[in-house]
């Protein structure tokens, strides 16, 4: 899925993108009065991202997932936890 925006920032570094690379939604905490607002990267950052990830061998913990998630997921050996209510990655072993 491709969503596009004006005027909005890189939520990593704070540039202003025209088109996001990729996006996702943080878990929120318990009291929140609205659900957490879409992190928002553009190309460096999601590359950074994804560099981090490959790094540490795990998957992020987000609430919507990114797009680049699941082809990470695949490179990385996790599938989609069938036992958790919001869909987290789990080791596929
Ligand atoms: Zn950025």
């Amino acid at each position: 899925m491709t969503r596009y925006y004006h005027n909005i920032r890189c939520d990593h570094c704070g540039k202003f993108i025209s088109k996001t690379a990729d996006w996702y939604v943080n878990f929120g905490s318990y009291g929140d009065t609205k659900p957490p607002d879409e992190i928002f990267l553009c190309e460096k950052c999601l590359k950074k991202e994804i560099d981090y990830y490959r790094k540490v061998g795990r998957m992020p913990h987000h609430y919507i997932h990114a797009n680049y998630e699941e082809d990470l997921a695949k490179e990385l050996g996790f599938v989609i936890d069938e036992n958790s209510p919001w869909g987290d990655w789990r080791k596929n072993e």
